[in-house]
């Protein structure tokens, strides 16, 4: 074979040859994110008041050319996932861009939840969106939601592409961005225009506390039949719904299909799963907070029951203490500045391993009553790490797959990606009988010979 034929059927060996061709698209994709946010700077200083469709226009479209130019090179040539570089490129491995980018989304939270005064002029140019799905003026919630679901559809179309061979991930990512679309920002908008509560079917207690305070669910009742419906929709959600649906699938159906903090994660955070914690440090304090957050909104939650039933007479204020301080730091301060601004330097689960009390309630039925598990294949295993490598949730996983042991942890939120980097197929997410789901007689390769443990 002369070397012209080989270079026309594979035109380079070189992994550098490849970056060098996606890096010119990528490049286009930073001018792009360039223009959207000068325009957003422009707006802010009060430049897009005049025009404020436009300058909306401009940076809608320049941050999703952005995103596709980023996007398409996984579109092209063999299907498979490509992690070339990733540990060598400063916005993927805690570099100086990376850093940049965690202080400006920081920075971004802290403005939004108690400086929102200086967002202003970027406000008002969602003006005319938010007129016409809800019939007001934006607010700074509005312009958050726009720009949270501009990022997992956008992000979304490139986590497809990225992952495209497989249909666990393209379906599960359809499903993330129909629920953030649908349930988490057009619906609640609409409701609003019906002078309706804004209300977001996908979100349930503990993750959305106040669905199940009393004040309330009595402030829902009193709107109407729809406001009943409401409640009943989260209660029903959070005591039926959920036990049943872990049981059957695990966490997953909740954490990698419906959830919206998992789909920002799953899109938006797919550049940064490697970054997850993997030590057993890390291991305890995860159980440690995310438990403890549990319990401070179960309590806080029944204080309030209390409080309403003795008609404040027994504990006063106190419950609705409680309530300031966990909205402060947990619904603000966890929830938003450090689970989503600590992306690029901790990964993209932070707030789902370390502080959401969903992924822990889910997380105790995912251990104790569930049919999901992940079963190795121990014997196949090459231990080269990819699996623990690309844990968003700092699961070891190669430790199990080399025992030849079933996953069964709380934190698995079921993305599939484990099993998906693994070169020799291990790995397998299941949901089947609960006997046998735990094995705990593991099996043990070594050089010379296999040990059974009984
Ligand atoms: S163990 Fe696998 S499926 Fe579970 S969270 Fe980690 S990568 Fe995802
Ligand atoms: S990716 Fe597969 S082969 Fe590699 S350590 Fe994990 S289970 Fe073993």
């Amino acid at each position: 074979m002369s070397m012209s034929k080989i270079s026309t059927i594979q035109p380079t060996l070189s992994l550098a040859g490849e970056q060098a061709a996606q890096s010119v698209l990528q490049k286009l994709g930073g001018i792009c994110v360039a223009i959207a946010i000068l325009a957003m700077v422009a707006a802010i200083s009060g430049a897009g008041s005049e025009y404020p469709l436009l300058f909306l226009s401009i940076i809608i479209a320049m941050f999703t050319l952005g995103a596709i130019s980023y996007a398409l090179p996984y579109y092209s040539g063999s299907a498979g996932i490509r992690n070339n570089g990733i540990m060598f490129k400063s916005m993927t491995n805690k570099g100086t861009i990376a850093w940049i980018l965690g202080i400006a989304l920081t920075g971004f939270y802290i403005i939004i939840y108690w400086f929102p005064w200086m967002f202003e002029g970027l406000i008002r140019i969602f003006d005319p969106l938010s007129l016409l799905l809800t019939n007001q003026p934006a607010n700074q919630w509005f312009m958050y939601g726009a720009f949270y679901t501009l990022a997992v559809l956008t992000m979304g179309i490139r986590f497809i592409g990225r992952y495209r061979h497989s249909r666990y991930h393209v379906i599960r990512t359809i499903s993330v961005m129909f629920f953030q679309l649908g349930f988490a920002f057009l619906i609640p908008m609409v409701l609003k225009k019906l002078n309706e509560p804004e209300f977001y079917f996908s979100y349930f207690w503990p993750l959305k506390y106040n669905y199940l305070f009393p004040s309330d669910v009595s402030s829902l009742m009193s709107t109407g039949h729809l406001g009943v419906f409401m409640v009943f929709w989260g209660a029903m959600m959070t005591f039926i719904a959920t036990p049943i649906l872990t049981y059957k699938y695990g966490k997953r159906w909740y954490c990698s299909w419906v959830c919206g903090c998992g789909g920002l994660a799953e899109t938006a955070g797919d550049p940064y799963r490697h970054l997850s914690d993997k030590s057993l440090k890390a291991w305890k304090i995860e159980r440690w907070m995310v438990h403890s957050v549990l319990v401070f909104i179960t309590i806080t939650t029944l204080l309030l029951w209390l409080n309403s039933y003795f008609k404040g007479g027994i504990l006063g204020s106190v419950s609705g203490a409680f309530a300031q301080w966990y909205g402060f730091f947990i619904g603000a301060v966890f929830s938003g500045v450090i689970g989503v601004g600590f992306y690029p330097i901790m990964g993209s689960r932070v707030w789902c391993r370390f502080g959401c009390p969903m992924a822990a309630v889910l997380g105790l039925f995912q251990k104790f009553k569930s049919r999901f598990r992940i079963t190795t294949n121990g014997g196949q295993c090459i231990s080269c790490g990819n699996c623990s490598t690309y844990c968003e949730m700092g699961i070891d996983v190669k430790w199990y797959a080399q025992r030849g042991q079933n996953i069964a942890r709380a934190s698995c939120v079921g993305c599939g990606i484990c099993a998906s980097v693994c070169p020799r197929g291990v790995l397998k997410l299941e949901n089947g009988n609960e006997a046998g789901r735990i094995n705990d007689k593991p099996i043990t390769i070594g050089n010379n010979n296999i040990t059974v443990h009984l």
